[in-house]
């Protein structure tokens, strides 16, 4: 699969697991310049052939890091100029530890290599936070910055009817306190997902914060809105959720709509799908609520 067709889920799994592999190979070059210059016994595994697969970068370039990034075009280079600095380290830590002193050239080539992975890795990194940069990198809906764009792209297609719904977990605070902020987390992913797996194609998903999420539902009117609405809250009551360990939990959302209005601010029309959510709440949770201009 092309490095760009990686789903949402794998790139966050690849930049969090590459940020940590950055760390740790911070920590081995911190390690590596304390050996030489307070002369240490090397480390042995330094001194293996295969010192590239020994330490946490490595054994993560070979294991789960192969295959998240796999497919992109510079990762065989990055493996192949990784074991080249190995084996340069290796040549300076026995100079080193025999008590002769390290040629220049013999630091430079290791330093040259070092150089090249990390710049390799960093822009990889870069290229994965650029891929996700529009999108909440919790869950994979749309980012705050890209729902307000997307409204106002969609108003300049006026006269076409959009409804905005603005839905939120009731009493998800008692989630978070039964099962602690992590798996919090972790239901919240399968939520989105089960929104966004439930909207049509044309329609768009964003987390608004925490957990309340907006979408816009293209091309349908205030009825056609809250059929989709409907079908969603039904669907989520129904809807069993596993987090690890724990019994299937249940949860129920409350929705507030409104029409995209072409008239007013996109903020405007935020706002009030925020005020009809506001209404269903109080009215008891689990329900619709519309907007309604005041008289
Ligand atoms: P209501 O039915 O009125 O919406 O009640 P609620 O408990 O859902 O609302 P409240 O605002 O009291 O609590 C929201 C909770 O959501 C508290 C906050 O810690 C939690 N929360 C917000 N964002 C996140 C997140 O990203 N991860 C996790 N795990 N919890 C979050
Ligand atoms: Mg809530």
């Amino acid at each position: 699969m092309p490095f760009s067709k990686l789903s949402r889920a794998q790139k966050r799994a690849a930049l969090n697991e590459l940020r940590q592999a950055l760390f740790q190979h911070d920590l081995w070059y911190e390690n590596f310049n304390r050996t030489i210059i307070c002369r240490q016994v090397p480390d042995e595994r330094d001194l293996r052939e295969d010192a590239n697969r020994r330490w946490p970068l490595g054994q993560w370039l070979h294991g789960a890091g192969a295959n998240q990034l796999g497919a992109h075009p510079s990762f065989s280079q990055i493996l192949a100029v990784h074991e080249l600095m190995h084996r340069h380290a290796a040549i300076v830590l026995r100079t080193s530890s025999e008590r002769r002193s390290i040629a220049l050239d013999d630091y430079e080539l290791f330093l040259s290599a070092l150089k090249q992975v990390r710049a390799q890795l960093v822009s990889i990194k870069h290229e994965l936070e650029e891929l996700l940069r529009d999108r909440d990198p919790l869950t994979g809906a749309g980012n705050h910055a890209a729902m307000v764009a997307t409204l106002r792209e969609r108003q300049a297609l006026a006269p076409k009817a959009t409804c905005l719904a603005m839905m939120d977990i009731d009493h998800f605070k008692e989630v978070n306190d039964t099962y602690g902020h992590t798996l919090g987390d972790e239901f919240l992913v399968q939520y989105a997902e089960f929104v966004m797996s439930h909207l049509r194609p044309h329609d768009e998903f964003f987390r608004f914060g925490g957990e309340k999420f907006l979408y816009c539902a293209a091309d349908a009117d205030l009825r056609q809105g809250r059929a989709i609405a409907e079908r969603l809250r039904e669907g989520l009551s129904n809807r069993e959720f596993f987090v690890e360990g724990y019994l299937p939990l249940t949860v129920t959302a409350s929705f507030g709509l409104t029409p995209l209005d072409a008239s007013v601010p996109v903020e405007q029309s935020i706002e009030r799908a925020d005020e009809a959510l506001r209404a269903a709440k109080a009215a008891g949770r689990d329900r619709i609520a519309t907007w309604r201009a005041p008289d």
